[in-house]
């Protein structure tokens, strides 16, 4: 067969993806294929030749940037050794150097790396080790059989990171097939309670957590928060001292703490991960999207030995979890490499830096436009809030689609971006430089004028 002759052309590959691809939270009758060929440092380029700045790391995922030379031979190294072995009872040197990595990594106390797929997983997996741990431990609390989790959380799309999750639009057709857990109010730093000021919100939702904490705690095996930043949820950010206060309240009423890092890990927020900045150790941590770099499908839940002792002995104490590629090692050599990159080109100073400079370019830019109702940024992670008042925050219709026209107007600008909802997201790979910045947030204030 002539290779050649069966290749589509550009117009048939765009009819095959809207008819055989079936996207992601993506509504296909609506869908209009954008269809990306190649992708070189922080640009992605479509099969049409266009160049787009990949302003949310392709979904929040991608580090230091697509195609980097070290990434790409490590994972061919690896390709040249071994494509796959199982973790079920065997191992490859690149998944356990992976996991010695990790215990360096992360915060005090997390050594033992249970590899899964992709970030819901991760949440599920934690999420059953907490509760088996709690019934087999020494001492053993079986009557701790749920969760304490946010309002408007979001853990992933599998049915018990959807039963921790709290994003209405996307998990309340599943309502029926969900398990039941505890919400706790979710601090939202622009829209605080009636009466509530900045600096009296840690304490109040502290406060409120403590209350429920203090009447439920004896049927609560863990407590599952995104540190920082709730992300889907339209980047909400936590004030100050509130994930710290939530380590301290999680441990005077004996409940795990469960750190879904999958979106903030990874240098984001400025730190490795977002824990460091209230010196909080979790006892579970949840870790995906930029694990690898965002290149290779990869997550992990890092366990204490306080957990990971419990489950040692008898066959029946045994983690009865699986799944069939994880831990694979063509990803973990991409994982091993993008940390050696956070050290070799000093990752995390760069988002210090850009950090500052993307605050800056927001303010001066975009912050007087009328549609503008917050900047909230922490790192390398700015949500733009779109609203119709800016007195009253009142939030625009979301039938109205005005934050993903901003986005499609950004296009014609050279910037690739995907909102939630009213809020738009900048979410750049760590290596994003200046000038690219400039240009993305120019593209978003061409956007609003468009609109
Ligand atoms: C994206 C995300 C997940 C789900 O990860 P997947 O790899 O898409 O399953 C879980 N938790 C948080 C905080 C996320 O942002």
């Amino acid at each position: 067969m002539d290779s050649e002759s069966s290749q589509p052309d550009i117009g048939q590959l765009a009819e095959w993806d809207r008819h055989y691809v079936w996207h992601a939270f993506t509504q296909m009758q609506d869908y209009d294929p954008l269809v990306i060929q190649s992708a070189r440092g922080c640009v992605l380029t479509d099969i049409h030749g266009n160049e787009l700045i990949d302003a949310v790391s392709s979904v929040w995922c991608n580090v230091h940037g697509h195609a980097h030379p070290l990434i790409n031979a490590a994972i061919s190294e690896q390709l040249n050794q071994v494509a796959h072995v199982t973790s079920l009872g065997m191992s490859n040197p690149t998944s356990i150097r992976l996991a010695q990595r990790l215990a360096e990594v992360t915060p005090e106390g997390l050594e033992h790396t249970f590899f899964s797929g992709d970030g819901a997983s991760s949440v599920e997996v934690a999420l059953k080790m907490a509760f088996q741990y709690w019934h087999q431990r020494k001492d053993p609390k079986p009557a701790k059989n749920t969760y304490i989790a946010l309002g408007s959380a979001y853990h992933g799309d599998t049915l018990g990171s959807v039963s921790v999750g709290g994003v209405a639009r996307f998990h309340e057709m599943f309502e029926p097939l969900l398990f039941n857990v505890i919400r706790v109010e979710n601090p939202n730093t622009y829209r605080l309670p009636d009466g509530i000021s900045q600096e009296q919100a840690t304490p109040y939702y502290l406060a409120k957590l403590e209350e429920t904490l203090k009447q439920h705690h004896e049927q609560v095996a863990a407590m599952v928060i995104e540190p920082l930043i709730q992300g889907a949820a339209g980047l909400i950010m936590q004030p100050e001292g509130y994930l710290r206060g939530v380590r301290e309240l999680t441990q005077k009423y004996d409940v795990l703490l469960i750190a879904d890092e999958v979106a903030v890990g990874f240098g984001r927020t400025g730190t490795m991960f977002a824990c460091e900045q209230e010196s909080v150790s979790p006892d579970i941590m949840c870790l995906a999207k930029g694990i690898t770099g965002g290149y290779l499908a990869m997550s992990a839940t890092i366990a204490t030995t306080e957990i990971w002792q419990e489950f040692l002995g008898d066959p029946v104490k045994t983690f009865y979890h699986g799944h069939t590629y994880a831990g694979n090692p063509l990803a973990a050599a991409a994982a091993l490499a993008s940390l050696d990159l956070f050290e070799l080109e000093q990752t995390l100073a760069n988002v210090r830096q850009r950090e500052a400079e993307l605050k800056q370019l927001l303010t001066s830019r975009l912050s007087d436009h009328p549609l503008v109702g917050d900047i909230r940024q922490r790192g390398l992670v700015a949500g733009i809030e779109l609203v119709s008042n800016k007195q009253t925050r009142q939030p625009l219709d979301p039938a109205l689609g005005i934050g993903g026209k901003v986005c499609l107007a950004a296009r014609e600008k050279g910037v690739w971006l995907r909102p939630l909802r009213d809020t738009l997201v900048i979410m750049p790979p760590l290596s994003i430089n200046q000038q690219q910045l400039t240009q993305i947030v120019e593209a978003i204030a061409y956007g609003l004028d468009q609109v």
